[in-house]
C-alpha cells in the first residue's frame, strides 16, 4: 500500500506492507488525513520518530469491530495505552508509562492507504458529519482541552496568541465561553477568518499592537505559537496570578524568563490532547471547512507536505 513515511525526510512508498491488526485492534482504510504542525515538526527531528507519519484521520472500518460494522466511518483517538499502568488506572490513559502514539511515537500513523488501532480508541463518526468536518476531531478534541486544563470564565479577558491550525480551533472554543477574547494574529487569511466569524483580533504585524491597556491585563493566555518569542508574549499580557496555558510543542529549547513567572505568581500549564466525544459533539457547530486550504491525493503527499509548511497556509489534507 502507499504511505507517507518519514525517514530522514518525509517520503512516499509505495510497497509498505498491509497492517496486521492484533485481536483488540480494527483495520481501517483511510478516507481523509490531516496535516498538522507536529508532522512538521517531526520532520525537523521532534521525538526523533521514525515510520508512517500522520495521527489526524478519519476512515471506514474493513472489518467488523467491536460495536460496529464494517464500512462504519470512525475517528480515533491518537494514544495507544497499556489500561494497567498507574496512569491508566489514575484515569489520565493519555499519559500511559507504555504509551505509544499513532504517528508520533512506536506506531504507524495515518498517512497510508490502511491503518491499524485498537478497537477502544474510535469513535463512530454520525452520518450528520462529513469526512471534511471529520478529519478534524483529533485537533478540535485538543483545541477543547483548554478548557479542561485552565477554568475560562464569562467575565475573564482572555488572549491567545497565534491563529494558525490550532489556534482557529481554540479560538471558536473559546469564543463559546462568553469571555472576553482577543486573538493576536499576523497572516492575513487566519484575520480574515477572524472577522467572518466575528472573533476579536488584533494584528501582531502592526507597529504598537501590543497596548499598555493590554499589559498585564488577562486572566489567561493561550500560546498556541509553539516559540519563545509567543510565550514572552504571553508573560507580557498574563495579569499576575493570571493562567498561560501552553498548545503547543517547542522544537527547540525556548529561552524564558521564569523569574517573571515567580514574581507574578503566574501558572503555567500545558496541554495536549483532548476529549473526542465531546469533539465530535460540537464540531457540528463550528466552522471547520473554512479551514481547508487544499485537499491533495496521497500521491502527492510530498507536495502536500511542502505546502503545509509555508506560513499561514491552514489545513492541507490527503485523501488516499
Ligand atoms: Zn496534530
Ligand atoms: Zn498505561
Amino acid at each position: 500500500m502507499r504511505a507517507l513515511r518519514l525517514d530522514d525526510e518525509p517520503i512516499v512508498t509505495y510497497d509498505e506492507p498491509e497492517p496486521a491488526p492484533n485481536p483488540d485492534e480494527a483495520l481501517i482504510a483511510l478516507r481523509l488525513a490531516g496535516i498538522c504542525q507536529t508532522d512538521q515538526e517531526l520532520a525537523r527531528g521532534y521525538a526523533g520518530f521514525r515510520g508512517i507519519m500522520g495521527h489526524e484521520f478519519g476512515g471506514e472500518l474493513l472489518t467488523d469491530a467491536g460495536p460496529w460494522q464494517a464500512g462504519q466511518r470512525v475517528v480515533g483517538e491518537i494514544n495507544i495505552t497499556c489500561g494497567q499502568c498507574d496512569f491508566c488506572l489514575a484515569g489520565i490513559p493519555g499519559h500511559c508509562r507504555q504509551r505509544a502514539v499513532l504517528g508520533i511515537h512506536s506506531y504507524p500513523g495515518a498517512f497510508a492507504d490502511r491503518l491499524r488501532l485498537p478497537v477502544r480508541n474510535l469513535h463512530a463518526v454520525p452520518d450528520a458529519i462529513p469526512d471534511e468536518v471529520a478529519v478534524f476531531t483529533e485537533p478540535f478534541a485538543a483545541a477543547l482541552q483548554v478548557l479542561e486544563m485552565a477554568a475560562i470564565h464569562p467575565a475573564h479577558r482572555v488572549f491567545l496568541i497565534g491563529a494558525g491550525k490550532l489556534g482557529l480551533l481554540a479560538a471558536q472554543v473559546l469564543r463559546r465561553t462568553g469571555c472576553d477574547l482577543a486573538i493576536i494574529a499576523r497572516q492575513s487569511r487566519p484575520i480574515e477568518l477572524l472577522r467572518r466569524w466575528g472573533i476579536s483580533w488584533l494584528d501582531a504585524r502592526e507597529e504598537g499592537w501590543l497596548k499598555a491597556v493590554y499589559r498585564r491585563s488577562a486572566h489567561v493566555v493561550i500560546d498556541c505559537t509553539g516559540n519563545a518569542e509567543g510565550f514572552a508574549t504571553a508573560l507580557e499580557l498574563v495579569r499576575p496570578r493570571g493562567t498561560i496555558v501552553l498548545k503547543s510543542t517547542y522544537a527547540g529549547l525556548p529561552q524564558i524568563d521564569l523569574s517573571r513567572v515567580a514574581v507574578d505568581e503566574v501558572s503555567v500549564v500545558g496541554s495536549r490532547c483532548g476529549p473526542f466525544e465531546a469533539a465530535l459533539r460540537i464540531i457540528p457547530e463550528v466552522d471547520v471547512q473554512s479551514m481547508i486550504e487544499r485537499i491533495y491525493p496521497l500521491d502527492e503527499a510530498l507536495t502536500a507536505f511542502e505546502h503545509a509548511t509555508h506560513r499561514g497556509v491552514l489545513k492541507v489534507l490527503l485523501r488516499p
